[in-house]
């Protein structure tokens, strides 16, 4: 078990991040600039969640991080029943789809061979899949989303679900259907970390089911079936 989750309050990292990198279109709105506010603190968030994973059923700490954090957001984030994920609506204009956006919130029973100041502090387990990277983005989106709804910007709804126990079977996102996540869901989005894809690069798979299950609980990275779409 970890330690509680608790951000650092100073310290914070310097910003290198360019409103609208190289090479990329700029987002609508308002959005590059207050992203650009928000890296510091998301990158900080990451490494945090690097140095203290948790296994696959046991996100306790990691969950109450993710709800305290879209809490000071302004959003109503509320936990799955057994406390080791998070479901969290932000409400747009009211009659709009609702579009579900995934990240999974476990690490991998493995050790961190890294040599850096946010590796691993807890023996044998490792972030090693991203999905501390996952959990800050998906985070960061929910900000964005809060401010542009609190701006009269957002149309419909979006749920931010945060899946426990994405590398064991059965897998946490039954836990996620059973309370409810996909109710009213048209459209769900869920991304993953692809070392075979250069920085900066976003490859896209669509599907109209969910792929066949693997012979291994622990994902890969799989195949980009199209082009990357935005460089
Ligand atoms: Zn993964």
């Amino acid at each position: 078990m970890t330690s509680a989750l608790t951000l650092p309050t100073n310290g914070q990292l310097a910003s290198s991040w360019l409103e609208t990198p190289p090479g990329s279109q700029p987002l609508p709105g308002e959005l590059d600039h207050l992203l650009a506010l928000r890296v510091p603190g998301l990158i900080a968030t990451r490494r945090h969640l690097h140095s203290h994973p948790e296994l696959s059923g046991t996100e306790f700490e990691t969950a109450a991080l993710i709800a305290r954090e879209l809490s000071l957001a302004g959003l109503n984030p509320r936990l799955l029943p057994k406390g080791n994920g998070v479901i969290c609506d932000v409400n747009g204009r009211p009659d709009g789809p609702v579009v579900a956006l995934r990240a999974d919130i476990d690490a991998l029973p493995l050790d961190d061979p890294k040599d850096v100041p946010y590796r691993s502090t807890v023996a044998g387990v490792c972030h090693a899949c991203g999905h501390d990277v996952h959990t800050s983005i998906l985070l960061g989106v929910g900000m964005l989303l809060a401010q542009l709804a609190d701006l009269g910007e957002l149309d419909g709804r979006v749920r931010l679900i945060f899946q426990p126990a994405e590398e064991i079977l059965p897998c946490g996102s039954l836990e996620v259907i059973e309370a409810g996540g996909l109710d009213d869901v048209v459209q769900i989005f869920a991304l993953h970390c692809d070392p075979n894809l250069p920085v900066g690069q976003v490859g896209l798979r669509v599907a109209r089911s969910p792929p066949p299950p693997t012979t291994s609980p622990s994902d890969s990275p799989g195949r980009v079936d199209t082009p990357p779409a935005r460089t």
